[in-house]
């Protein structure tokens, strides 16, 4: 399985980096999102926003809900936040199998906490603090994210 690496040394990078990979994403993909507090995940998915016409500013980690959804010009984007998820099967009640494969992109901070319900298919992008720096590695699970990552012609 293929890793890409870059590194960015500003938000505006990071949020470049969602622009250009929202072009590449069709209805029913999954972006999975990993990386501490504070790494840049919602900064990506402001670029992923942008990328879909939906307004940067109207982005923000979700306080009190698993998911938010933003309505784009060419797809919806469906932002999950599972920070606060204590136990992988309470996403059950918020229906999330009808967005992962649904109409949108799916796009998962804190994955890890998925558990047994992680899709088989989907990005994987890990997001490292290195000082004043962000590390990106991409990872494509599955040949239909092999193809987005090559799209963009990261290496
Ligand atoms: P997370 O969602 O992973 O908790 P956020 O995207 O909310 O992270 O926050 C990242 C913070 O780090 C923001 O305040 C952002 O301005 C800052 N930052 C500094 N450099 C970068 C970079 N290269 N990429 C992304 N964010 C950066
Ligand atoms: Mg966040």
């Amino acid at each position: 399985m293929a890793k890409y690496q870059l590194i960015t040394t500003t938000p505006e990078e990071t949020m470049a980096l969602g622009v250009r990979l929202a072009a590449f994403l069709s209805a029913g993909d999954i972006v999975c999102l990993f990386g501490d507090l504070g790494s840049g995940k919602t900064t990506l998915i402001k670029g992923l926003a942008q990328g879909l016409g939906v307004n940067p500013d109207e982005v923000n980690s979700p306080t009190y809900v698993l998911m938010q959804m933003y309505e784009g010009a060419r797809l919806p984007l469906f932002h999950f936040d599972l920070y606060r998820l204590e136990e992988a099967h309470h996403i059950h009640g918020i229906g999330y199998e009808e967005f992962f494969y649904g109409q949108g992109i799916s796009v998962v901070e804190w994955a890890e906490r998925l558990g047994d319900l992680m899709p088989e298919g989907y990005l994987s992008i890990e997001l490292r603090h290195q000082d004043h720096q962000r590390a990106l590695t991409l990872k494509a699970v599955g040949d239909r994210y092999e193809r987005v990552v090559k799209s963009l012609k990261l290496s």
